[in-house]
């Protein structure tokens, strides 16, 4: 349970682990709260009933982002790698 009125978001490892140890985690917005159930695939957790906080959301969104950037940079860095090696092929011995 946490005191803030909010349904936070937090990792789903660590929601898992909190669930477990009965400990507090940390939320994606830097609150602590230990988690007392796990709703959805998104890793929220606590009352579902409460409005999800929108800190959380915020990180949620910007970490998504993340790592969409993160899958493109190592698309890029490959069809780099790619170029240079059909590059190193065409050169003559
Ligand atoms: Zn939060």
């Amino acid at each position: 349970m946490n005191d803030s009125g909010l349904n936070h978001l937090a990792p789903r490892d660590q929601i898992d682990l909190g669930l477990i140890a009965g400990t507090p985690i940390e939320a994606l917005c830097g609150v602590n709260f230990v988690p007392t159930l796990r709703v959805g695939a998104s890793g929220a957790a606590d009352n579902p009933s409460l409005d999800v906080c929108t800190a959380c959301e915020c990180v949620m969104e910007l970490i998504e982002e993340q790592n969409e950037l993160a899958f493109k940079h190592r698309r890029v860095k490959a069809a780099i790698k790619a170029v240079k090696e059909a590059a190193r092929l065409k050169v003559p011995a």
